[in-house]
């Protein structure tokens, strides 16, 4: 990476890294938001950063189990990019959902692959970590939740 310090974040936000998700990558703050933790998290995967995703796992999730598999992927996973659709944003709740897309290439499988998740995250003291995720149900017809604008059948629904 050159010039970290101007670069724009990898989750999209517009930001630059040294201000948007790099201070929690480097555990100098904590993200008061679970969509700030989750932007984070995906951030963590461009840049290969196994242990900041494990750190914010909840610990149920007994995400160590999952170590070497997500270090192996990130070998052969091309992030393409981040999207954000909806978050809640309740101050009093410990209890927060974020809906995005994220795009990859799965380098092995060489196709264009989508995740779409409505991920829940659960706040333990100041942190926010990651629990679980539903799959949200798309039509072939609404539009691809990938932000291309296209319908899902003609976009990364066409598989
Ligand atoms: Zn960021
Ligand atoms: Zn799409």
């Amino acid at each position: 990476m050159e010039d970290s310090v101007h670069q724009d974040c990898f989750c999209g936000s517009q930001k630059t890294f040294n201000v948007c998700c790099q201070p929690f990558l480097d555990h100098q703050q904590v993200p008061e938001t679970a969509e700030a933790l989750m932007r984070s998290r995906y951030s963590a995967y461009v840049t290969h950063n196994a242990d900041y995703l494990l750190q914010t796992w909840h610990p149920e999730c007994h995400a160590e189990q999952w170590q070497d598999e997500l270090i192996n992927g990130f070998a052969h996973t091309q992030w393409l990019g981040l999207r954000v659709i909806s978050s809640s944003h309740d101050k009093n709740s410990d209890l927060a959902y974020v809906e995005f897309s994220a795009c990859f290439i799965d380098e092995k499988a060489d196709h264009k692959q989508l995740i779409h998740e409505r991920s829940r995250f659960v706040r333990v003291g100041q942190q926010w970590l990651y629990i679980d995720e539903v799959t949200p149900k798309v039509g072939r017809n609404d539009l691809c939740p990938c932000g291309s604008e296209k319908k899902y059948k003609k976009c990364c629904g066409d598989n």
